[in-house]
């Protein structure tokens, strides 16, 4: 049950207090939108309103407000945002880059708040990558001009791995370390609300209020947090230090809610799905299947080439999977940085995929680009490579991301001040590569992986 008071923006109907969540803008050079939602804020929504709150959504990335015009929607309901130019941020002035803010425009949005009534009696605002930081700064400070005496939240990554620049920067009552299902965040955010905590309800960071989107066109998938394993780049350990799987009955009451209300495209958002599949994945593949949904699955993350047995590929593909995404990261299969794989492993795996009648074009291989001191040669090798099996090649371009073990590394090798500003953070200035962006070079890699360079 909703109660209506904007038409994109509504309560729950439950008698706890109302706590807003809202997705900001991406404040970013490019963006396109890859079946993205905010599952960090939708799992917090589901925890608060099973706690008893009234929660309602704000995604300024939403596509349904009908009264916005969107770019036409690409394959499988991915797509490209409008954008309003922005000055660069000072830090970036020198930059011949076209800056943006992606998203619902900024008038629609601040009318749609100051229209809210009831007010919220919370506001929880999230950040998804470090380095969109601008986009969650200002929605703060929205929030603070219409509604000044109402506690503001701060999570998500940027709050979570570079909390002493948001301390300094954020308008916000809390900046909140770590996910919501921590007792210390849990208790100090009843605390803001002057009531005691309940107990966290079951399904804590798992289950997501994806009802509060109206008529969504895609779905997120979230069968477990975390990841186990430790690759040097990523920083999933900091954000998730325990690695949980979830319960397929309740993963596919999520799938099933949705496809009866006309979703047919769904995104794993798992790090490690292909992990212990007898816990949630196979049961889920099968209630799929067997319920007849004509649906498809999508793995933006990649998933782990070593795992593609012939038994996986025929369950992926049995239960709709259709866009594959794999992490190859290279071809110099001796100096890894991620989980290890053989170069057989890679055959055999690619190979399996082939065999299980996965479409060429469906099939995606991420190739890292833009690692401190990598060579680029090994990144050229590893294109044509993966052109010679007759995939796609996609550059995945290294974020420096706090947290991770490779964090350091990439701090001495990047001509930016990587840890006081996380703006550099962005992987679109190519950070850690000698002389950083430059359109030639961007130009060059581009023909290279249309095998037209
Ligand atoms: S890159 Fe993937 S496999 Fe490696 S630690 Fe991160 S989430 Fe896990």
């Amino acid at each position: 049950m909703r109660r209506l008071s904007h038409p994109h923006i509504c309560w729950t109907d439950n008698d706890g207090p109302r706590i807003l969540g809202i997705n900001p803008w991406i404040t970013d050079f490019a963006a396109f939108n890859v079946w993205s939602r905010p599952v960090g804020l939708l799992a917090c929504l589901d925890m608060l309103r099973n706690a008893g709150a009234s929660v309602a959504l704000l995604d300024c990335m939403d596509r349904t407000w009908e009264d916005v015009a969107w770019p036409t929607p690409g394959q499988y309901a991915t797509g490209r945002y409008p954008k309003e130019t922005l000055p660069l941020p000072p830090a970036m002035a020198s930059m011949e880059r076209r800056y943006s803010r992606y998203g619902l425009p900024h008038d629609h949005v601040r009318q749609a708040l100051a229209a809210l009534d009831p007010p919220p009696e919370a506001i929880l605002v999230t950040s998804i990558m470090t380095y969109w930081y601008p986009g969650s700064l200002h929605m703060l400070d929205l929030a603070a001009e219409l509604w000044p005496d109402v506690p503001r939240l701060l999570g998500g990554t940027y709050a979570t791995l570079c909390a002493d620049h948001a301390r300094i920067h954020a308008d916000a009552d809390l900046i909140m370390q770590g996910s919501m299902e921590k007792r210390t965040n849990w208790d100090t955010l009843w605390n803001l609300l002057h009531r005691p905590a309940p107990p966290l309800p079951d399904n804590a960071g798992l289950g997501l209020a994806l009802d509060l989107y109206n008529e969504p066109n895609y779905a997120p998938i979230l069968g477990s947090r975390g990841c186990p394993f430790t690759c040097d780049y990523c920083a999933s350990h900091a954000l998730y230090p325990k690695f949980t799987q979830g319960e397929p009955d309740r993963i596919f009451a999520s799938i099933a809610s949705e496809y009866e209300r006309g979703v047919r495209d769904f995104a794993f958002y798992d790090d490690a799905l292909l992990v212990n599949p007898d816990q949630w994945l196979w049961p889920l593949l099968t209630r799929i299947t067997e319920a007849g949904l004509d649906l498809r699955l999508h793995t933006p993350n990649a998933m782990h080439v070593r795992s593609l047995t012939r038994d996986v590929c025929h369950r992926l593909k049995q239960a709709g999977l259709h866009t594959v995404r794999l992490g190859l990261e290279t071809t110099d299969f001796e100096n890894r940085h991620d989980v290890k794989l053989t170069e057989q492993e890679w055959k055999d795996g690619a190979n399996t995929l082939l065999e299980a009648g996965f479409d060429l074009d469906d099939i995606g291989v991420y190739i890292l680009f833009g690692l401190p001191n990598q060579n680029p040669a090994n990144v050229e090798d590893a294109i044509r490579h993966v052109q010679a099996f007759g995939f796609r090649p996609h550059l995945a371009h290294y974020t420096p991301i706090p947290g991770s073990p490779m964090f350091h590394e990439a701090v001495a090798a990047s001509p930016y001040p990587l840890e006081q500003e996380p703006l550099f953070q962005n992987n679109s200035i190519w950070p850690c590569v000698p002389g950083g962006f430059n359109w030639e070079d961007a130009r060059r890699w581009k023909s290279l992986l249309h095998g037209t360079g």
